[in-house]
């Protein structure tokens, strides 16, 4: 048979926010290659036979740097087999989806790419904040925290973003203080609310709630674990009545993997 990469957004925490065509064709991937943002649960989901290779990047230790994690694709696809690139979120969200994309591309090699709910939607909601919401926000911007100000490069434009109702802050633990004073001095005001939601749809998710002044002290003193998003803007305030989630609802109840054996998804 022959090979062919799929790209596969795996949701963002909870194993169940994969969509159906993403764990249909994990199902019967012959090789799966995740990231550490993905649920274990979900590697419970690949055929028993399935090869699993982890690839993860944490912060500043890289297990595998990017062109070996697309050599390896190229390679298992090239060998003839069903490859399932499985990253956390949306593969497109800085998910690096699109250099992995354009090296099959030149190696003449098909993909398909399986959209994932991104942590950027699925941890505000979960948090109980919606990123519009009339009358208050009209636009978001998900943003990286790590092209602070301050860096030689930064190809942020902080300014800009401070004008955007809400912002979603993604990998900006590390910046916080930088991100924060950006948004501050380009105008934006000391109380709008922000919060911080921490392994965002699992059974760890943490919300911590403070200002954009008051943020950087108060993560110094809650000690929050990554992955965690921010979000900045008015619709935070919302979250005090719509904090829906509960963390210890979160239990998977997947089919069992042979009512799908032998049942092909790959109907492109
Ligand atoms: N492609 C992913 C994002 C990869 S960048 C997506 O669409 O979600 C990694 C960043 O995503 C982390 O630094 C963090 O900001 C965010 N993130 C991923 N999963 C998360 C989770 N469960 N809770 C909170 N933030 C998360």
């Amino acid at each position: 048979m022959s090979g062919k990469a799929y790209l596969i957004g795996a949701g963002p925490g909870r194993a169940d926010l994969i969509t159906v065509r993403g764990l249909n064709l994990l199902r019967q991937a012959d090789v799966v290659l995740y990231d550490w943002l993905v649920a274990p649960q979900l590697l419970e989901q690949a055929a028993p036979s399935a090869e699993r290779i982890f690839v993860g990047k944490a912060h500043d230790k890289h297990t595998l740097e990017q062109d070996a994690i697309t050599d390896l694709i190229v390679a298992h696809v090239r060998a003839g087999r069903q490859v399932a690139r499985l990253k956390g979120g949306d593969p497109s969200v800085f998910g690096h989806a699109g250099e992995e994309a354009l090296a099959l591309a030149e190696a003449g090699l098909p993909f398909e790419i399986v959209p994932g709910v991104s942590s950027a939607l699925a941890a505000p909601i979960y948090a109980g904040i919606p990123l519009t919401y009339r009358g208050v926000s009209t636009a978001f911007a998900v943003v990286t925290g790590h092209e602070a100000p301050g860096k030689n490069h930064s190809g942020t434009d902080w300014a800009a973003l401070a004008r955007i109702p809400t912002l979603v802050v993604l990998m900006g633990l590390h910046r916080i203080n930088a991100v924060c004073a950006a948004l501050l001095a380009a105008g934006r005001l000391p109380e709008t609310p922000a919060a911080i939601i921490s392994r965002a749809t699992t059974s760890d998710q943490r919300v911590l709630r403070a200002t954009l002044a008051t943020m950087p002290e108060a993560l110094r003193h809650a000690n929050l674990p990554t992955p965690a998003v921010l979000v900045i803007g008015e619709v935070v305030a919302l979250s005090e009545q719509l904090d829906w989630f509960a963390p210890a609802m979160v239990e998977v109840g997947f089919l069992p993997f042979d009512t799908l054996a032998g049942r092909r998804w790959d109907d492109s």
